[in-house]
C-alpha cells in the first residue's frame, strides 16, 4: 500500500515549518509523491500566517515539477463549540481544510467537551477531517467522532507525526484505526511534515494499518484519482 498524496505538510508560513513551497515540491517529486496538501496553520497559532496568505494561494501554480499542489489549510479549534479560526469566505476557496486542537489556541478540557468541538467540526461543510483526533491531551470519545465522520461524509486523519511527537496516540490511533475498518470510515494519512524532508514519512502510520489489516480502499490518499474525487464532491468555490 503507497499513499500517494500527503493531506498535511507546513512550509516557512507556518513559523516554525523551514522548506518553502518550491522546495517541499521538490522533494515531493524525489521521493514519487503524485501530490500534497499545503495545511499551514490558521492564524491562531502564534507565528501563523495572515488570512491573506490563505486568500493568495491562488498564485501557487497547480503543478510544480510535476507534483500536484494542493492548497489548504490546518484551522485551529478554538472553542468548545467547535469554532475555528478561518472564516468560511477563505475555507471556500481552498481544495482540503482539516482542523485541530493545539494546545496553544485552546486549553485542554474534558472528554464531553473535546468530542462535542470534534463532532461539530465534522459537521462544519467547509472541513474535510479531523487531524491527529488521537492526541491523548485533547481525549475524545472515540466511537462518537468516528460516527459523526460517517454520518456527514468526513475523514479522520492518521498523523505519522503523533507517534513521535504526541506521547500516547498510538493507543488512540489503533482505536481510531479498528472502529474505522469496522464502520468503513475513510481515513487521510498525513505526515504533517514541518521541513521537506519528512515529506511523505508514513513509517508509523502504515506500519500501525498493516498490523490492524485496514483495507486500502478506505484511505482517500492512496490513488490521486480517490483524492480528487473526494475533494471534487466538496463544495468550493
Ligand atoms: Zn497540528
Ligand atoms: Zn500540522
Amino acid at each position: 500500500m503507497k499513499i500517494v498524496v500527503d493531506t498535511h505538510t507546513h512550509t516557512v508560513a507556518s513559523g516554525h515549518a523551514y522548506s518553502t513551497v518550491q522546495e517541499m515540491a521538490r522533494e515531493a517529486a524525489a521521493k514519487g509523491l503524485e501530490g500534497f496538501v499545503i495545511t499551514d496553520h490558521g492564524p491562531a497559532l502564534g507565528g501563523g500566517p495572515h488570512l491573506y496568505h490563505f486568500g493568495n494561494m491562488k498564485v501557487i501554480p497547480e503543478e510544480i515539477y510535476g507534483v500536484r499542489v494542493f492548497k489548504g489549510v490546518e484551522a485551529n479549534i478554538t472553542d468548545y463549540s467547535g469554532n475555528i479560526d478561518m472564516p468560511d469566505e477563505y475555507l471556500q476557496r481552498l481544495d482540503f481544510v482539516i482542523a485541530s486542537f493545539h494546545e496553544i489556541c485552546i486549553p485542554p478540557s474534558t472528554v464531553e467537551e473535546h468530542t462535542n468541538a470534534m463532532v461539530n467540526v465534522l459537521k462544519n461543510p467547509l472541513v474535510d477531517a479531523v487531524a491527529h483526533p488521537g492526541n491523548p491531551q485533547f481525549q475524545v470519545d472515540i466511537d462518537r467522532v468516528v460516527k459523526a465522520a460517517r454520518e456527514y461524509g468526513k475523514l479522520i486523519e492518521i498523523n505519522n507525526q503523533s507517534f513521535y511527537i504526541r506521547r500516547g496516540s498510538e493507543e488512540n490511533c489503533k482505536k481510531f484505526i479498528a472502529l474505522c475498518k469496522e464502520l468503513s470510515v475513510k481515513v487521510v494519512c498525513g505526515s504533517d511534515a514541518h521541513i521537506s524532508f519528512d515529506l511523505g514519512k508514513f513509517d508509523k502510520v502504515l506500519k500501525l494499518f498493516d498490523e490492524l489489516e485496514m483495507p486500502g480502499d478506505l484511505f482517500v490518499n492512496s490513488s490521486m484519482e480517490k483524492f480528487t474525487g473526494y475533494i471534487g464532491r466538496m463544495h468550493r468555490v
